[in-house]
């Protein structure tokens, strides 16, 4: 996987799982974020950009170096707790990928 694609792969990841918990934590209709979970994404977004790392890490989840500032850190974390496992319902050869490349991470040290 290319830095290009690893990057995509998390941008998609990241903002369906932001979906599905504004969706059900919100009621917000599906495909649609509510103001406070769009500040959320664009910040997610921007981050996931602008990140340094990606060549050697897999996803700003499970990174050492954490670039989310404390406010949007613990929101984002909510957020992954709640819809990460809710993920492999809707997507799991996503997740399937998520969880092998986390752990090829882990093992490599
Ligand atoms: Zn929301």
């Amino acid at each position: 996987m290319t830095v290009d694609e690893k990057r995509k792969l998390e941008l998609k990841t990241m903002y369906q799982i932001i979906g599905i918990y504004c969706h059900n934590k919100h009621h917000t209709s599906k495909g649609h974020l509510c103001e406070d979970c769009e500040h959320v994404w664009e910040y997610a977004e921007h981050r996931i950009n602008a990140c340094p790392h990606m060549e050697s890490k897999t996803f700003c989840s499970v990174c050492k170096t954490h670039c989310y500032e404390p406010t949007y850190r613990e929101k984002i974390r909510e957020i992954m707790r709640y819809g990460g496992p809710r993920m492999l319902l809707v997507s799991p050869i996503q997740v399937i990928k998520h969880i092998y490349l986390e752990w090829k991470d882990k093992k490599r040290g």
